[in-house]
């Protein structure tokens, strides 16, 4: 067994010792000693347990009760303690260049920092730190390559037994396999770290993957907001949120769609347009200077913004807003609020956000072109030209699989009396809420639209004459009991044609459906009549060709 030069030991002896028989024993348990805590150390993979097992391994070794471990953090550029015996926590910042006591602690050996009257060594550096309370005997560097990465102080053995030459070695032995298995432990941890990164990365992306694939799935303006508020919501882990479209128009934005809040009823109504929140200015709250600004923004203590409005119908604590751009216009904005276990909203909540809106502007873009072109500006249903089309693609289903369907015109009773009695405003109010009542009270397989003024037309697929009937009969009857404000019951006539029976075309249909629709005007209004071959007749000698 050679022991290293060790310059700092107090007995300085470069010659082999001769050691009697019972010295040997005791090296060579000591050796052993030494070779378990190097192993005990290999094996640890967690700093803090690392550190704890090295003081301890220290404190058993040497009997010693006061020790400090300082560990050099990179970023803060700062050696921390890491561990301590009856230390306080310290802070030890420790610059390269510390002539004398630099060069010593690169020479990776353990020395003594007091001389043996007990005097510091290094007294003014000591003073500095604020190391005085440590009443250090001994200081162990940790290098791993030229880095100092740690440096092990320790108090007097038990005793005050001067330190030997075996301890220098067994020291000096063990610091260096502490600073190997400490830097491991680092690299594993950064490792870890960045893989968690890169799994959350990963994840988050797949995630926006799918939202976006989605996202070209989903058609209906209201169901793809829909789809991308539960998705904001869920990806930032908040309690709710809203989107909000601009509308040029009325140069404000609106509130289109909701999610999470307790009120469900009112969300309801809200989503289908039954109702209307309040609406933003450009520049007006947060979503309205985020809509004039282009910029995402956080508000974590909302009720310290003077932007913040507050909401009438739900508790805001914090919230994060985010515009949707489409080439440069911003044509709404993305609402999350309060994040979930009272947390606060982060930059990296925005930028998924970002990504989330990024892939969503364009799609709404799109959709909302698409609504639209197919939905009527006052009631809310489809357009005429849309119906044609989506009546075309169900005769052709139902031509296909051999079914039928029906078509039911109808046409409200005396409209003009409405409007010429309450007024033009009072008979569209009666339009919107006789469109709700119809558009509420059919199927959604079924399709409805505003055919022209106060004329509507439904598809009710895989429906014969009959089923249409029952459904034209108590469409009729309900109707006739809805109160609209401030007018009288307005009451409605219908005509039923059926696929194939009645014709197989589009024109067809909607022709013979009108006659019977006629039909049922002539037969005193409030009515639903089915098309027959008398029916026709009728209206033949009505209207005779010219
Ligand atoms: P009936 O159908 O029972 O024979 O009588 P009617 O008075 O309803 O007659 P018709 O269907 O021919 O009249 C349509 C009236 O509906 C004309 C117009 O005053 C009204 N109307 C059509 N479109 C609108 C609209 O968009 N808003 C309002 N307020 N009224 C409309
Ligand atoms: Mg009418
Ligand atoms: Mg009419």
């Amino acid at each position: 067994m050679k022991l290293s030069k060790s310059r700092n030991s107090s007995k300085k002896n470069d010659k082999p010792e001769h050691l009697s028989a019972e010295a040997y024993d005791r090296r060579a348990a000591e050796l052993t000693e030494l070779l378990k805590a190097c192993r005990d150390l290999s094996d640890i993979l967690h700093p803090d347990e690392l550190y704890a097992t090295f003081a301890g391994i220290i404190r058993n070794k040497f009997g010693i009760s006061k020790l400090g471990l300082f560990v050099y953090d990179p970023e803060k550029e700062t050696f921390e303690l890491v561990f301590s015996s009856g230390l306080g926590k310290l802070n030890f910042k420790f610059k390269r260049g510390r002539k004398k006591l630099w060069e010593t602690i690169l020479q990776d050996k353990p020395f003594a920092v007091v001389d043996p009257k007990g005097n510091p060594l290094f007294p003014k550096f000591l003073e500095k730190q604020d190391l005085k309370i440590l009443p250090s005997r001994l200081w162990a560097p940790l290098v791993m390559r030229g880095d100092v990465i740690g440096l092990l102080t320790m108090g007097p053995k038990a005793g005050n037994q001067p330190f030997d030459d075996f301890d220098y070695y067994f020291l000096q032995q063990i610091t260096a396999q502490a600073a190997v298995s400490i830097n491991t432990c680092r690299l594993y941890e950064r490792r870890k770290r960045e893989k968690e990164d890169l799994d959350k990365t990963l994840q988050n992306l797949s995630l926006l993957y799918s939202i976006g694939k989605a996202m070209n799935y989903i058609s209906d303006l209201k169901n793809l907001l829909q789809y991308i508020l539960s998705q904001a919501i869920d990806i930032t882990s908040a309690e709710k949120g809203s989107i909000m479209l601009y509308n040029i128009e009325s140069d404000r934005l609106n509130i289109r769609v909701l999610a999470g809040l307790e009120d469900t009823e009112y969300q309801e109504k809200v989503n289908n347009s039954e109702i209307r929140c309040r609406s933003f200015k450009p520049g007006e709250g947060i979503a309205g200077r985020v809509f004039m600004t282009s910029q995402p923004m956080i508000v974590n203590n909302i009720r310290e913004d003077d932007l913040f409005i507050e909401s009438e119908t739900s508790y805001v604590r914090s919230i994060a807003c985010i515009p949707m751009i489409v080439y440069s216009d911003v044509i709404g904005v993305i609402n999350v609020t309060n994040k979930k276990k009272g947390k606060e909203f982060t930059d990296e909540d925005v930028e998924m956000l970002k990504a989330v809106a990024d892939q969503a502007a364009v799609p709404v873009n799109k959709a909302q072109l698409w609504d639209m072109a197919v939905t009527d500006s006052l009631t809310g249903l489809y357009v005429r030209r849309y119906f044609m089309v989506k009546l075309q693609e169900e005769i052709h289903r139902t031509e296909r699989y051999s079914k039928r369907l029906s078509v039911i015109m109808a046409d409200l009773d005396r409209f003009k009396k409405i409007n010429d009695t309450y007024g033009h405003d009072a008979g569209d109010r009666a339009l919107k809420a006789i469109s709700m009542f119809l558009q509420k009270n059919i199927r959604d397989v079924d399709v409805i639209a505003r055919y022209g003024g106060e004329e509507f037309v439904m598809l009710i697929p895989d429906a014969d004459k009959e089923a249409a009937f029952c459904l034209a009969e108590r469409l009729r009857e309900e109707l006739a009991k809805v109160t609209i404000e401030e007018l009288p019951p307005v009451t409605i006539s219908l005509g039923i044609a059926t696929y194939p029976s009645d014709g197989t075309d589009l024109e067809e249909l909607i022709k013979k459906a009108d006659t019977a629709m006629y039909a049922a005007k002539q037969q005193g209004r409030n009515k639903a009549v089915k098309y027959s071959s008398a029916i026709q007749l009728t209206a033949d000698k009505a209207a005779p060709t010219a």
